[in-house]
């Protein structure tokens, strides 16, 4: 799940980390006032951020500086009337802006590979980290937290010498590098990225001027698997950007995830799913989703999967692939009835279902003229042909449904 730059800032400000102070407005009229706070507060210009789940904000025209409240309003409504990469922007970051020396980019994600906590730095900071790595991948280096230990000083040291980062500075890069860690073991991230990393100009009390790093940007994506550690975090979805149709999968409890092929497969278990979306390559095709169903589902819940699968207009056949155990066979026929005569387009289905009530199912099946197939092999191949036939056609539409 990934979550707003302003929402990430709070939880590196948790763990301490400098973050520049900021508000969340929706209008134009509230960037305003925000702006007026910012500069009661000493601030001498404001910046107003678009708050996006997308990168590249900068480029697109979503993040502007302003030297007064007028400006300041202007911005808000300019960067308001914005899509940025398909998404329109609704909600605004308003603070202090920072007098920026000098931008690094500083990340921490969690490595499959290595199995570790990957801490990565660049003194190439400001632009899009995916970037620097395909021009100028010698410029991003990397380290590993240790499992237990987590960052250690010295890591984090050895990453500040590498960007050149030393003298005054050095104390805040560890500071820093280790909190990214911090922030992502105390909430279940798989990625923290601060980028920009800025030395910032800042002037001290007896008006003397100084230099310290901020956190400019912040990006954290959480680990959904963990999510249920962290019930305060779910308040942070953003649902102005969630996919419907993940909403809906969320709201019935079904386990899917959108592929790009044409057969949409429906299964019980995540291990048979893996399976089945195999079979189906194997036999030619390309799955369009991966979805199971959990154990013992009910006929509304097969209904509300077939919904999920018709949703996406890629699909030209399903296969739907049952190993009754606590699941009942009979209900799973049964939501599958419920759903066909209901559905807005009349898509070839190939059903297998074996185990707890598969003759009861097989029987109500058949009562209804839904293609069967006895062994999983051969599903997948009649869904594949199936799939190939209705590229070949066109797509049809379910008169019965039509309505
Ligand atoms: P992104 O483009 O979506 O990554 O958004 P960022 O928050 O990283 O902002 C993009 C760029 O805007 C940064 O790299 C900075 O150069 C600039 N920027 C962001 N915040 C400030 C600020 O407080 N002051 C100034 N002067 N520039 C800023
Ligand atoms: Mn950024």
């Amino acid at each position: 799940m990934k979550i707003q730059e302003a929402d990430a800032k709070s939880l590196l400000l948790a763990q301490g980390l400098p973050v520049p102070a900021w508000e969340v407005v929706r209008s134009a009229p509230e960037a305003r006032a925000a702006a007026e706070r910012a500069f009661a507060a000493g601030a001498s210009l404001v910046v107003v951020k678009a708050q996006v789940l997308v990168g590249g904000r900068g480029k697109a025209g979503g993040v502007k500086v302003a030297a007064d409240a007028g400006a300041a309003e202007a911005a808000a409504k300019a960067i308001l009337a914005l899509e940025i990469k398909g998404i329109p922007v609704r909600k605004l970051l308003v603070g202090p802006a920072a007098d920026i020396a000098r931008e690094y980019y500083l990340g921490a994600i969690l490595d499959r590979v290595s199995r570790r906590i990957v801490v990565m730095a660049s003194a190439e900071g400001g632009v899009e980290i995916e970037e620097v790595a395909k021009v100028n991948p010698g410029a991003i280096h990397r380290l590993e937290a240790h499992p237990h230990l987590g960052l250690l000083d010295w890591q984090a040291r050895q990453l500040a010498f590498a960007v050149g980062l030393g003298g005054p500075h050095l104390r805040d890069f560890v500071q820093v590098a280790k909190g990214l860690v911090a922030t992502m073991l105390a909430n279940d991230a798989d990625l923290v990225e601060v980028n920009p990393l800025a030395i910032v100009r800042e002037t001290a009390a007896d008006g003397s001027p100084v230099e310290r790093l901020a956190c400019l940007d912040a990006k954290i994506t959480l680990d959904d698997s963990a999510l249920f550690r962290h019930p305060a975090l779910e308040a942070l979805r953003d649902l102005d950007e969630e996919d419907p149709v993940d909403r809906q999968a969320r709201d019935e409890g079904i386990n899917f995830i959108k592929l790009d092929g044409s057969i949409g497969c429906m299964v019980n278990g995540a291990g048979l799913a893996m399976t089945t979306m195999d079979l189906v390559k194997r036999a030619g095709g390309e799955p369009a989703n991966f979805l199971d169903i959990g154990g013992g589902a009910r006929a509304d819940k097969v209904a509300a999967a077939m919904r999920l699968i018709l949703a996406d207009p890629q699909v030209t056949a399903i296969l739907v692939n049952i190993f009754g155990g606590i699941t009942r066979g009979d209900e799973v026929a049964r939501g599958l009835i419920e759903a066909r005569a209901v559905q807005a387009r009349d898509v070839p289905m190939v059903v297998r279902i074996v185990g707890t009530n598969a003759e009861e199912a097989a029987a109500l099946l058949e009562a209804n003229h839904f293609a069967t197939a006895s062994s999983l092999d051969d599903a997948a191949a009649k869904a594949v042909a199936a799939a190939g036939a209705a590229a070949r056609t066109g797509p049809l539409t379910n008169p019965a449904a039509d309505r």
